[in-house]
């Protein structure tokens, strides 16, 4: 970090950034680093600004874990941001419809001249921003800037022939590659911070801006205390630790412990000694479907709230080579390859998000199945989100989102199936339940990975390749160990059994007998799949 030039007297005008809940970082974020470049070269202090609000966390079905994430990291951010004397203010906001207003009243009183933020793609927040540059306008006092961040490439940039957005992956992956090596390039990192004259801590307005604390709860989002340990274990916060995760992932072997409680950053991981061969990223390619295996980065949280940016995340991994002056073929299908391309499936769905943003709406992006017929069974949905269906993968899974508020990929695309394939539960209620319960929710990523499973979406498995629970446990859990960590009522079972346990052995065990048979739920998903609105 450079300070800038001496600044007598901290001039009476502010640059303020304005974070949001994806950007939670102070380093290569862009709307922060123009802020800074601006002020600095305004001469004029960079203020920082959080809103919380809560009422769209209840819109959003934002999960407590995630907003307790967010003070964790908040929380880092306030304290690396005053070592450059750059105050952050974290206030508190109950009506969204008014939190332009808000904003609008705190930049007068810190008579702010200037607003950055990063772009948030969701409707509600696109309309939130288009509203406080109404305002801006109106009262021609804050010019406001708002910056692509999210995503590598730009939403937008890449195109079919026919100028719509990609509603398929793998051409959107094709022309989506290339662009890694563009010039400007789209993986540089954005500047870094510039320091506030140490006067603003004697400024009358934002000296004390210094003294105001970053909540350690946000109303009707408290975790239970057990909850709140688990998480702070699992996932702690700060930049740091999730460099040190993308670290580790990059440059070591697989851990010793793969599930639970672990802390991901003190549980002796190795240093290989082929870095790419050996390496956790290395094996990718090859192992990331073992879900019975430390086999994926666990960077997902740290991404959906920008602690790390995916541009460091592909920085790292295209830099990694065995001859230092060749970067990394990132269409090959290595473990490297692979994971860039993992990397594009997030830009990929927040495309789509921005590009079709019906699909954020409760719609499904294939119109015809809108009006799929739908079970109601209340029981059905409780006993699946209790992880108690029956299906050892599936209750698994269940209880392992409950537990760590994470969830291997493809355990998420069995467990998001059996929803609503062979309960025939409508695919918005798990959307839904998964927001609330996982620690990345995201709500690009998360709705275009249901509306995958329920082949409503946009590149989805087609309605009649209905997955069979029992074979896919198998191939991603062959030794049972992951099953076995996570039912403990199946804890001495193995073999074939740990997948199917039969019915008298699950009933001297205490666990429960499937709720549906598979071949059955599955024509009856066919059949009403084929003829929607049959029931
Ligand atoms: P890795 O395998 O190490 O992949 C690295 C990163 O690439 C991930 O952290 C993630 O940012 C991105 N990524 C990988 N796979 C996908 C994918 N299929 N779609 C989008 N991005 C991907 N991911 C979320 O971040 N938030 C969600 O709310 C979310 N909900 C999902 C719901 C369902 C039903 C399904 C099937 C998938 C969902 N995913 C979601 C995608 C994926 O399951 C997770 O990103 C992944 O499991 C995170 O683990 P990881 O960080 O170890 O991933």
């Amino acid at each position: 970090m450079r300070h800038c030039e001496v600044v007598e007297a901290v001039r009476g005008e502010a640059v303020v950034y304005w974070m949001r809940m994806e950007d939670l970082r102070i380093h290569d974020n862009r709307a922060l680093s123009l802020a800074s470049a601006y002020a600095n070269a305004e001469g004029v202090p960079l203020l920082a600004l959080f809103v919380l609000s809560p009422q769209d966390y209840i819109a959003h079905d934002r999960s407590a874990r995630r907003i307790d994430f967010t003070l964790r990291n908040l929380a880092h951010i306030k304290e690396s941001l005053a070592k450059l004397q750059i105050p952050m203010v974290v206030i508190s906001h109950c009506h969204r419809g008014t939190l332009p207003e808000r904003i609008m009243t705190v930049l007068d009183g810190w008579n702010a001249k200037q607003l950055f933020a990063n772009i948030e793609y969701e409707v509600d927040e696109l309309r939130r921003d288009v509203r406080v540059c109404e305002l801006a306008c109106q009262r021609g006092t804050v010019k406001c800037t708002f910056v692509h961040d999210k995503c590598i490439i730009v939403p937008g940039t890449v195109k079919t022939k026919e100028d719509r957005g990609y509603s398929v992956y793998s051409p959107f992956l094709r022309a989506w590659l290339p662009h890694l090596t563009d010039q400007p390039d789209p993986l540089a990192c954005a500047p870094d911070l510039q320091s506030n004259s140490p006067a603003i801590r004697q400024h009358g307005v934002y000296g004390h801006l210094f003294d105001t604390d970053v909540p350690e709860h946000v109303e009707g989002f408290e975790l239970a205390k057990d909850d709140a340990e688990i998480m702070r274990t699992c996932w702690p916060a700060g930049e740091v630790a999730a460099e040190e995760m993308l670290r580790r992932w990059l440059h070591t072997k697989a851990r010793s412990s793969q599930f639970g409680a672990a802390d991901p950053l003190s549980d002796g991981a190795t240093e290989p000694k082929n870095q790419l061969k050996d390496s956790r990223v290395g094996k990718y390619n090859d192992a990331r479907d073992r879900v019975d295996a430390d086999t994926t980065s666990r960077l997902s949280p740290y991404l959906a709230a920008g602690v790390v940016s995916a541009r460091q995340c592909i920085r790292a991994t295209m830099n990694l080579s065995v001859n230092k002056n060749t970067r990394v073929d990132a269409s090959r299908e290595t473990g490297i390859g692979r994971w860039v391309q993992e990397l594009a499936w997030r830009d990929f769905y927040t495309h789509v998000l921005a590009l079709f943003p019906r699909v954020s709406m409760g719609r499904p992006f294939i119109e015809k199945f809108a009006n799929v017929s739908w079970e109601t069974n209340e029981d059905d949905l409780q006993a699946w989100k209790d992880g108690r269906t029956g299906v050892p993968i599936v209750d698994a899974g269940m209880r392992q989102v409950n537990k760590m508020g994470w969830m291997h990929n493809r355990v998420r695309m069995i467990t998001a199936m059996y929803l609503v394939k062979d309960l025939m539960i409508d695919w918005r209620l798990g959307e839904k339940y998964f927001m609330e319960t996982l620690i990345d929710g995201d709500l690009a990523s998360n709705n275009g990975g249901w509306q995958w499973s329920a082949s409503t979406g946009v590149d989805p498995v087609p309605y009649f390749r209905i997955f069979n629970p029992y074979t896919q446990s198998k191939k991603a859990d062959p030794t049972g160990d992951y099953i076995r960590y996570f039912v403990p009522e199946l804890s001495k079972v193995f073999g074939e059994d740990v997948h199917n346990p039969p019915a008298k052995l699950a009933q001297k065990l205490g666990y429960p007998l499937p709720l549906v048979q598979h071949q059955e739920a599955r024509q009856r998903a066919i059949r009403r799949y084929k003829n929607p609105g049959d029931v």
